[in-house]
């Protein structure tokens, strides 16, 4: 499978990032998610202003549960329409879309 030897590379840095726990993605634009070493991350969020969330933290996850609940009670409570249920599905497709892109592509934790 040539999926195996995709290199994920820093957006900042443009080093290699060889092991999970040095990885944080983010979600942005135009490429869905950018990949960084934790180290560079700490870097752009404080150079930049525009701190992104990142995608592969305890944050995150707590972010989808909140989301979906609030969606949930949206639906029962204010309105049932199915608009409820695409903005609970962002938050994990885009947890999704870190792991599809750059996470399953860094075999070493
Ligand atoms: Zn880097």
């Amino acid at each position: 499978m040539a999926a195996k030897n995709t290199v994920i590379y820093c957006d900042r840095c443009v080093d290699e990032i060889i092991s999970r726990d040095d990885l944080v993605t983010t979600f942005q634009f135009p490429i869905l998610v950018g990949a960084y070493h934790t180290r560079c991350y700490g870097e752009e969020a404080k150079k930049g202003g525009t701190a992104r969330i990142p995608l592969n933290s305890p944050y995150m996850t707590g972010l989808i549960v909140v989301a979906s609940l609030s969606c949930l009670a949206g639906f029962v409570f204010y309105a049932p329409s199915p608009i409820w249920f695409f903005i609970a599905a962002i938050a994990p497709a885009s947890r999704f879309l870190s792991w599809w892109l750059v996470e399953r592509h860094i075999t070493q934790s």
